[in-house]
């Protein structure tokens, strides 16, 4: 039987349910993979050591490894190749060491958010999107959302230098109409005309409760997607539906980006939909 060693590199990535994810799928497939979280913090690393910490995980066997914060980006210079899109973005989540040892660079973030939301927001008009947090995970979802097609996309970040930054990558690819950023004190008038918004604060998580903005901003003309996962149902998204708007949460990124990674790490075809039911149930 074929065996399969994969791991997480990041920081403070003890309770991160990729490990369960991976493994009850591969246990679907009748594959035997083991999957290792190498906490940073835990082994007293930074983010400089990450590419010295993927060579080491290629000579001991690994087939690949997924990477979250802060070595999406340090990682780079660290590997032999990217996917195109890995290269467009400056970031990586996913490494897969090839038979002939060559390590390959993949992002899955953003294409997992573009399977959740042509999924769980089909149809959703996206001429006028406002995206709040232009961070890691804000860099991923809006090149999925101009890929997708959003004609215009404005960037709010509290970091104003942030948003710009983004917003200057963004169009570089995508073109000098296609997003914009905006600060803090414009988001009233510029929800008020959006048909959607995609949140990518950490605003909503566990250690950090409750709306990012005040509740009055949102109307039943806007779609809300989220980002935060932990939990699925966040107060933004209880007090959209409470206006009338459709709602999209976190998890589907999240499972979908597994799901891609895990085809890339096994070569097999993943069942989001039962990886989802599985996440659920963490
Ligand atoms: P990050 O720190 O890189 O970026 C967060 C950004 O939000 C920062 O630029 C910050 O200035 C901005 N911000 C914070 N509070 C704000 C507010 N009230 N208004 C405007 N801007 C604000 O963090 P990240 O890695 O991008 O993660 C953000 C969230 O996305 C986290 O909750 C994380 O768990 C989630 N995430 C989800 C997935 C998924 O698969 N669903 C993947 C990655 C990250």
């Amino acid at each position: 039987m074929t065996s399969y060693l994969v791991g997480l590199i990041g920081s403070g990535i003890g309770p991160s349910l990729s490990p369960a994810l991976h493994e009850r799928e591969a246990d679907h497939h009748g594959l035997r993979l083991v999957y290792r979280t190498l906490d940073l913090d835990q082994l007293g690393l930074g983010a400089g050591d990450v590419g010295e910490l993927v060579r080491t995980a290629r000579r001991l066997g690994y087939n690949g490894l997924n990477i979250t914060h802060p070595g999406k980006q340090t990682v780079i210079p660290h590997l032999d190749g990217l996917s195109e899109d890995a290269r467009a973005l400056g970031a990586v989540n996913t490494v897969v060491f090839g038979a002939d040892g060559r390590s390959c660079g993949h992002n899955t973030d953003w294409s997992g958010f573009t399977r959740s939301f042509t999924q769980g927001l089909e149809g959703a008009s996206t001429r006028r999107v406002v995206q709040l947090g232009a961070g890691g995970a804000g860099a991923a979802v809006a090149h999925a959302m101009l890929t997708l097609g959003a004609d215009r996309l404005t960037l709010v970040d509290s970091d104003p230098g942030r948003a710009s930054a983004l917003a200057a990558d963004l169009t570089a690819r995508f073109g000098a109409d296609r997003a914009c950023a905006a600060p803090r004190e414009e988001l009233a008038p510029l929800l008020a005309r959006a048909d959607g918004l995609v949140h990518a604060t950490p605003m909503g998580m566990a250690h950090h409760p409750g709306l990012p903005f005040s509740a009055e901003l949102l109307h039943p003309g806007l779609w809300i997607a989220d980002v935060v996962y932990r939990p699925l149902d966040t107060e933004l998204l209880r007090q959209g539906r409470a206006v009338g708007c459709r709602t999209l949460d976190g998890g589907g990124m999240a499972v979908h980006q597994a799901a891609h990674a895990f085809r890339l790490f096994t070569g097999c075809e993943p069942d989001p939909d039962r990886m989802l039911a599985h996440m659920a149930t963490l």
